[in-house]
């Protein structure tokens, strides 16, 4: 059985800031410290990555596939990474989050450095996909990025068997998907940017102890398929969001923020949500 990484960044012991995770091009920061705090960012969330394909390779995964999964999705060190690995680097990707979830062999879904959903209090740097979708509702219950991604994996087939993050993002996580996702908490919210974080080689130590335990567990674990006839909800934190994003055919105005869709199955959600948040991402001041 191969595994597929989808590695995120917020969730990495010690990171409770936005500086900590955005290029420093992209955060526009004057600050002369971001740039170091970026770049020690990228090596933690790569070491952690490592210790999840050391426990994966430990628990009997014939492969491991790592997908950079956060911003521009350029952010692990490839020269750093497990020497076992293959990697996907870059955005625009059709699947997104779980690029190489469809390849042949995948029976793992794991998410490293996850981070809870939108609008959870003592969550550090909680979000959904963007700053400015507020809720995602799929059959009617609010979720985040491991809600989404999930999905988009249910539909080639394929479960999520660990999350590792803050406490927040693993209950969610385990909220949704049931035990079978086995949990690494590498630090506990205070707030939106404080944490309670261990020190982060206990940290890794937690990674690779859970990594193992889900490709153990993985034979067992199932799939999360869209529910049939079930409607995804999206609210924004703009009205001008919605009117552009009922551009996309079969996404109706279900509020003054809010948008509505009721996907064929996993696959085309994904390729819909990815198209109205394209359309949504306007700027705010045309
Ligand atoms: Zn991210």
């Amino acid at each position: 059985m191969k595994v597929l990484i989808s590695a995120d960044m917020e969730g990495t012991c010690g990171v409770v800031s936005w500086t900590q995770v955005m290029p420093p091009e992209v955060v526009g920061s004057s600050e002369p410290s971001s740039q170091d705090r970026y770049l020690r960012t990228r090596q933690r969330m790569t070491a952690e990555v490592n210790a999840a394909v050391e426990g994966a390779l430990a628990g009997g995964a014939e492969e491991v596939i790592v997908n950079d999964s956060h911003d521009g999705m350029r952010n692990l060190i490839p020269d750093e990474l497990h020497p076992a690995v293959r990697f996907i680097t870059g955005n625009d990707k059709p699947l997104g989050m779980v690029q190489g979830v469809d390849l042949d062999g995948v029976g793992a879904l794991f998410y490293t450095g996850y981070h809870a959903k939108a609008g959870t209090p003592a969550a550090p740097l909680a979000h959904t996909w963007t700053g400015w979708l507020n809720d995602v509702r799929i059959d009617g219950v609010s979720t985040g990025e491991f809600g989404i991604n999930a999905v988009a994996a249910g539909y080639y087939g394929v479960p999520v068997t660990l999350v590792t993050g803050d406490d927040k993002a693993v209950a969610q996580t385990q909220a949704l998907l049931g035990e079978q996702v086995v949990g690494a908490v590498v630090k506990e919210g205070i707030s939106t940017h404080a944490a309670l974080h261990l020190h982060p080689a206990r940290a890794r130590e937690v990674i690779r102890e859970a990594a193992e335990a889900a490709v153990r567990l993985a034979g067992e674990a199932t799939p999360f398929p869209l529910p049939a006839g079930a409607s995804v909800e999206l609210t924004f934190d703009h009205q001008a969001r919605a009117d552009q994003a009922v551009l996309v055919p079969g996404v109706v105005r279900t509020g003054e923020r809010s948008v509505a869709w009721i996907p064929e199955n996993g696959g085309e959600f994904i390729r819909v949500f990815r198209a109205v948040m394209a359309c949504a991402g306007i700027r705010m001041s045309p």
